[in-house]
């Protein structure tokens, strides 16, 4: 069905993308706090169990207010459907089990939001599944990391916390001559800085908890299908039914039928209320966050107590040119940076007073965190480093602020260190 909403500008549609009027004249999507749905007959039941009719039946499988959220977020990337899931995890689990199957094996970024690693690593491993770690800035690695029982390549945008930036085309290119499908996990840049349609993804993944959101309230996940990635194909015998029955749906048809359904990381109707408040003002904070993070990635390089700092934004920063490429001149709120060590990094911390210690990204607040002690704790020095991980490292999320007082706020403990 042709959305009326689909031709809107990017902007607009983090507005409108999706949105049906509301009961009442209301602005807001309604949120249908409802576990199921009641039907007037049993054959009008039987008619949307079997995908007959449209309409919604059990808030696992589906619910309005989720659903007002997916289309908006499938429009925002340019993809065809989107699923919203429980968490970003739930989103990438989700994904990565519709396609793969025991003996099959995955090609991921070496510099993995920590979750996703152990997922891959220890979680899918158990199962059968085993994954191959490459650089992914580092194409013939790429290349040369698929073999036959590959069945998808795994990577970042911007690796969460390295900051590296692959070539994300490239590496679609590469899937694409392979035959496999390229999930990229886009939560650091968001659909603003480049939509999924543009990079050449197949299946686009967000931790909606972070700057989707931008609140820090609400913990949830999306799945983009960008419907171009050819499901036919003796790679994928499991998708066959699914193919000819729903042709470019395949992968949505089988995540919701049968993965999505079956594990059950639904989004919860509030959240998703919450996350489509929240996407409304994305392009407002994103300049803020990427303008915010680019004067303070420069005032700390600049600080004689900094060692080093990493932010794509940065002219020295060995992924500066595929950043400026791919996100058009916008970096990102993410940065990292050095002291002395540890105990170095503990009392710059210590020391902050607008900053906010925890464990999360993408919120209106700066936030800082120590990776090697605390997401990163249960990695050991091989794979901290392979992460990009140092002991001395410190993660920052800058936040919509005024850029003076996160200056003053850095700049009072970097001077009392
Ligand atoms: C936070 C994050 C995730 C996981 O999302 P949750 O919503 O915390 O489950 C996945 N990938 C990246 C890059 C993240 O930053």
């Amino acid at each position: 069905m042709a959305d009326r909403t689909a031709t809107y500008s990017f902007d607009t549609l983090l507005i409108h993308g999706g949105l049906e009027p509301g009961p009442a004249g209301a602005t807001t999507v309604p949120i249908v706090q409802s576990s199921a749905f009641a039907q007037a007959t049993a054959e009008e039941l039987e008619d949307i169990f079997r995908g007959r009719k449209p309409g919604q039946v059990y808030t696992r499988v589906g619910n309005p207010t989720t659903e007002s959220l997916e289309k908006r977020l499938a429009l925002l990337d340019g993809g065809q459907t989107a699923i919203a899931t429980a968490s970003g995890m739930a989103a990438i689990t989700t994904a990565v089990m519709t396609i793969v199957r025991s003996g099959d094996e995955i090609l991921a970024s070496s510099s993995l939001f920590g979750g996703t690693f152990s997922l891959f690593r220890d979680t899918l491993s158990s199962y059968g599944i085993s994954t191959t770690f490459v650089d992914p800035t580092d194409l013939d690695a790429v290349r040369n990391g698929i073999n036959d029982r590959t069945r998808l390549v795994f990577v970042e945008t911007i690796g969460n916390p390295k900051m590296d930036v692959p070539d994300i085309p490239a590496i679609a290119l590469i899937a694409r001559a392979a035959g496999i499908p390229l999930l990229v996990d886009a939560t650091v840049t968001t659909p603003c800085l480049a939509r999924g349609c543009d990079l050449g993804a197949d299946i686009v993944i967000h931790s909606t908890s972070k700057f989707i959101n931008g609140t820090g309230s609400t913990i949830g996940g999306a799945i983009v299908d960008l419907g171009r990635f050819d499901w036919q194909s003796d790679k994928f015998p499991h998708f066959e039914t699914f193919y000819k029955k729903y042709r470019a749906f395949a992968f949505t048809a089988r995540a919701r039928k049968l993965v999505h359904k079956d594990f059950g990381a639904c989004a919860a109707p509030m959240n998703s209320f919450l996350l489509a408040e929240g996407v409304e003002t994305l392009s407002l904070r994103m300049e803020r966050h990427c303008a915010n993070a680019r004067k303070l990635a420069q005032f700390l390089q600049a600080h004689d107590r900094v060692r080093w700092v990493n932010y794509p934004g940065l002219e020295d920063s060995p992924y500066h040119q595929v950043a400026k490429k791919l996100y058009a001149d916008k970096f990102g709120g993410v940065l990292t940076f050095g002291l002395a060590d540890k105990a170095e990094a503990f009392r710059f911390i210590n020391g902050l007073r607008l900053a906010k210690n925890l464990a999360n990204i993408g919120d209106a607040k700066t936030l800082v965190i120590h990776p090697a002690s605390t997401i990163c704790s249960d990695f050991g020095p091989e794979e901290k480093s392979l992460m990009g991980v140092g002991e001395e490292m410190v993660r920052v999320s800058v936040g919509i602020e005024a850029i003076n007082d996160i200056i003053e706020d850095f700049d009072f403990a970097l001077n009392n260190l």
